[in-house]
């Protein structure tokens, strides 16, 4: 069995020419890394994933390492920057070879796919869970804030909701779905596409904008109260993957608007702009659907058939 300094340069040290990244100047190895800073604005967020708490105890190793990187490129997705480097803070249960060759592999294939580079981290021992701090770049005056959206601006979702809390759903095996679903569910779930490009194109559209993590909801009402607006959304609007639709309507409605671990985006849109994201979508650039529209006021409410629809839970809340 590796020890610890074994273990890092065996799974997390690389040559540094093989890295998406040149701006590294030193990276793993030394007690910092050294990084040229970009000359737009740096974007940094950090998430933890708990074993047991944001994935099922009985994940793979390379499953682990997608969603962890993946949930948090989302984060740099959200505030339209570009992916630039991470630090991995990695506590283990013990050193098993065999995870951990699984983990590397599938932590840079995905560090690979989004041109991220593995700067530096920290191993320990302990229960499982796996800290990873993102950062990235974005050009002065182009970050998709939360705070910028206006009465009267329109708002949007990428892709479909729902699917994160379906999969949960048949995770913990309180639902059972068609093969076809199931894989697709599975895979939204440890492989959730971060909306890098989408956000990019957004940069001049966008008035606000973030990523769903713990709900539309809950989401959405962080735009409201940081823009000081309020928002009404079309219950009937919300895009459904087939999978999601398999679910009774009702059910489906409830994990679309509160089911969290989505980590598509909701954006508001100024109705000056709304020509220009109407061509995007047109010409097959952007899936995003419109779900609502901001308004004077506070808080998020929801409409169904023009009548005030109401969920039992709004979004999730670790206390
Ligand atoms: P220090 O004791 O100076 O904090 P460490 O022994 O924690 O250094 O780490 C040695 C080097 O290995 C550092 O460059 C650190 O960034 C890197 N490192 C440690 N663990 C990881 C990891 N899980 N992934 C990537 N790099 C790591
Ligand atoms: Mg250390």
């Amino acid at each position: 069995m590796p020890g610890e300094f074994a273990l890092i340069r065996e799974y997390f040290q690389r040559d540094l020419k093989t890295d998406a990244q040149q701006d590294v100047l030193l990276g793993i190895g030394d007690d910092c890394a050294l990084l040229a800073p970009p000359v737009g604005l740096l974007a940094i967020s950090v998430d933890t994933l708990v074993a047991g708490v944001h994935f099922p105890l009985e994940s793979s190793a390379g499953d682990i390492a997608q969603r962890a990187l993946r949930t948090n490129l989302s984060d740099l997705a959200a505030m339209g920057a570009c992916p630039k480097w991470f630090t991995l803070a990695l506590t283990l249960p013990d050193s098993d070879e065999g995870w951990l060759r699984e983990f590397s592999r599938e932590l840079f294939a995905c560090a690979d796919e989004y041109h991220i580079a593995l700067i530096g981290g920290d191993t320990t021992r302990g229960p499982l869970s796996i800290t990873i701090q993102v950062m990235g770049e974005t050009p002065p005056g182009a970050a998709l804030r939360r705070d910028g959206a206006s009465a009267d601006d329109f708002v949007f979702v990428t892709n479909t909701l729902g699917d994160g809390a379906a999969a949960l759903a048949l995770l913990e095996s309180r639902t059972a779905f068609e093969d076809a679903h199931a894989e697709y569910l599975r895979n939204r779930f440890y492989r959730p596409e971060p909306q890098l490009e989408a956000a990019l194109k957004l940069r001049h559209i966008a008035s606000a904008a973030l990523d769903i993590s713990d709900g539309l909801v809950a989401d959405c009402a962080h735009i409201c109260a940081a823009s000081g607006v309020g928002a009404v959304l079309d219950v009937e609007a919300l895009p459904l993957s087939e999978a999601v639709q398999s679910l009774p309507l009702e059910v489906a409605r409830e994990y679309a608007l509160s089911g969290g671990d989505d980590y598509q985006l909701c954006f508001t849109v100024p109705p000056e702009n709304m020509p220009e994201l109407a061509m995007l979508i047109a010409r097959g650039e952007l899936q995003a659907t419109l779900i609502g529209r901001m308004v004077v006021g506070a808080g998020v409410q929801l409409l169904l058939d023009g009548e005030p629809f109401f969920v039992a839970r709004k979004g999730f809340e670790h206390f």
